[in-house]
């Protein structure tokens, strides 16, 4: 979930880093919120409030819930005075309004005797307001760039200032680059990102008056200088107020190469379209540094690809390099082998190149690309082809790139991955762990690593004070032995509450020689969202291999769950980027909707998710094999 990647064209940048920022900061914040326990409720008289906890940020658009429990069934809750919806498990919820700044959050739960209440403040972060038609000034809170930015002779990047609506405003950048800014009706998109896993959801703000914005390209001239952007207000009745941003233009000296070297390994994944990507920049690798934003450095392979990395993983000074180009290397199909579970093909370059590797939605093709080749490389030869192969092909692309095409045989490539030691790239493609397949034990010879989410994080909490962590566990223990009777191998990543990072339950599986990988949670939603209407049974994964198991599986589960279909999604989630085999992550109901945490606790319900699990498992299997 942390390795964020930041991404966008200098023009987008505003938008993009607004979204990043908001959906990074709900995210924390909700994480943060959901993760506090309330402890556990014990048989006697009680009264909780489990959501918001006092004291808390709550970021939310207008409004929040307030949910928690009690013990007198004939309870009445009122919060700040409006009453609270209660459930048949001693539960209650309601949504209040909110605006920025400090809220009091009332809580009072009556019954026929006596009353008991809670106060708790909490605080709403501020978002972006017109500044007011009748003041004359800039906010200073808003401004664009706001951090050190490099760009190129010829990029053209976005200036924007926020302040009194109806004005003119004009950005110098130094004497001859004066420029004036055009006033947007500025509507902010906000998202807000499911609690620990989900999808995201697009938020429309109300548009916003006084938002200036200009655009600026750097040209030749401009080579080699940084600019301050200075701003001038001036106001329909002629006052002047004036703001020097904080952020500097840096234009690069140099209109060509700019070479780097990369210190640390990167791996960047990327979706777009649904279409998902791997690309590797090994330690040592040059690149090309084509500007950046604050601590990071926008790298470009070739016209169209650009990838955002972490500055520090740059070494900016390169001694004893003196080159205006990266030097350009041979490629070579140095040996491919195969057995009776494993393609691998390796590749030769001169020196260490960047390389990426795409696997197509139709499950049978993979696109490997290099950069910075210099001619066609051998292709493979026919007395290593394996029966799985059906063809490998390979062309140049964007000038010194050079890309394979492998298409194999069977309906579904198992799984692959790819690795580096120094200039040898190895790829390998995994074949079906299943040679025959047997009805009666369906899943026999299969090994499965079952993730239950969370641990030793609380994960998202239901209103009976319940959370994921907990609850998790038994579910998997319980598909576990669904799994084994029908005849597969079954490891947990964690057996009791506290558990590995999400790069540790990857590597466990790994490690354990595993065929599948299924995390379990529950879902949760962020304030504002309406958990009465919002709701059901949704699965995810994100490399193409693992979507039939997402299809198979959500099918049945939903089945079993009979809640409403909220969908299958390819979703960049850490413990879905497996590629080695299928992986999925599945919220068969959210854990903090009324109805459906009833349902989660159900033991009919566990077995009934439980056992729409294994028979998508054995769908799949059956038809994939
Ligand atoms: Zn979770």
């Amino acid at each position: 979930m942390v390795d964020r990647e930041v991404k966008g064209l200098l023009t987008d940048w505003l938008y993009e880093k607004v979204i990043a920022e908001v959906s990074l900061f709900i995210f924390l914040r909700l994480s943060a919120i959901l993760c506090c326990a309330p402890g556990i409720i014990s048989a006697q008289q009680y009264n909780n409030v489990v959501h918001p906890k006092p004291a808390d940020f709550i970021v939310a658009r207008d409004s929040i819930f307030v949910f928690g429990n009690f013990s007198d069934p004939a309870t009445e809750v009122f919060v700040n005075g409006n009453q609270a919806i209660t459930f048949p498990n001693q539960t209650f919820l309601a949504m209040i309004p909110v605006a920025p700044g400090s809220l009091a959050v009332h809580t009072l739960f009556q019954t026929p005797e006596e009353s008991f209440s809670d106060s708790r403040q909490v605080f709403v972060p501020p978002y972006i307001f017109a500044t007011p038609a009748e003041t004359i000034a800039f906010d200073t809170t808003f401004f664009y760039p706001d951090r050190n930015i490099s760009i190129k002779s010829g990029d053209r990047i976005a200036v924007i200032v926020k302040g009194t609506p109806g004005g003119n405003v004009y950005c110098s950048l130094d004497e001859e680059t004066i420029f004036k800014l055009k006033e947007v009706n500025h509507r902010r998109r906000y998202r807000w990102r499911n609690t620990v896993f989900g999808f995201d959801n697009p938020w429309q703000l109300p548009r916003v008056k006084g938002v200036y914005v200009g655009f600026f390209t750097a040209t030749d001239e401009h080579r080699g200088r940084a600019f301050s952007p200075f701003f001038t207000l001036i106001t329909r009745d002629e006052q002047v107020r004036t703001f020097r941003g904080r952020g500097t233009i840096h234009v690069m000296k140099n209109s060509g190469a700019n070479i780097k070297k990369v210190i640390q390994d990167v791996t960047i994944f990327k979706n777009s379209r649904n279409q998902t990507f791997l690309t590797a920049l090994q330690k040592d690798v040059l690149v090309n540094d084509n500007g950046g934003y604050g601590d990071y450095s926008r790298v470009r392979l070739d016209k169209k690809q650009i990838l955002w990395i972490p500055r520090r993983k740059l070494q900016t000074a390169i001694e004893n390099l003196h080159v205006e180009e990266i030097p350009l290397s041979r490629l070579q199909i140095n040996r491919a082998t195969s057995d009776s579970a494993t393609i691998s093909i390796e590749f030769l370059s001169d020196s260490i190149v960047p390389f990426q590797i795409h696997q197509s939605t139709n499950l049978k093709s993979f696109i490997l690309k290099f950069w910075h080749i210099q001619k066609m490389p051998a292709i493979l030869r026919n007395d290593y082809i394996d029966p799985l192969f059906h063809k490998i092909s390979g062309k140049m692309f964007a000038e010194t790139g050079y890309q394979f095409n492998l298409n194999f045989t069977h309906k579904m490539v198992w799984g692959f991955d790819i690795s580096a030691e120094g200039n040898k790239i190895i790829t390998r493609f995994y074949k079906s762990p299943v040679p025959a397949f047997d009805r009666s034990k369906p899943l026999l010879g299969i090994k499965i690593c079952l993730d239950p989410g969370h641990g030793p994080d609380d994960g998202a909490f239901g209103l009976t004070g319940i959370n994921e962590k907990m609850i998790t566990l038994p579910y998997a223990e319980l598909l576990r032995e669904m799994l084994e009777s029908r005849g597969a191998t079954v490891f947990l990543t964690r057996e009791n509450e506290s558990g590995p990072s999400l790069q540790q339950r990857k590597l466990f599986a790994e490690a354990n020689g595993a065929d599948l990988f299924i995390s379990l949670h529950f879902n949760a939603l962020p304030n504002g969202v309406n958990p009465l209407k919002v709701r059901g049974t949704s699965t995810y994964y994100y490399h193409p291999h693992s979507k039939p198991l997402a299809l198979a599986v959500h099918r049945r589960m939903l089945r079993q769950s009979q809640l409403p279909d909220k969908g299958v999604h390819l979703k960049n989630l850490a413990v879905c980027r497996i590629t080695s085999m299928p992986s999925i992550l599945l919220e068969p109901a959210f854990i903090m909707q009324p109805f459906e945490e009833t349902q989660i606790l159900d033991m009919q319900f566990r077995e009934a998710v439980c056992k729409g699990i294994a028979q998508g498992i054995e769908d799949f299997i059956a038809k994939y094999h």
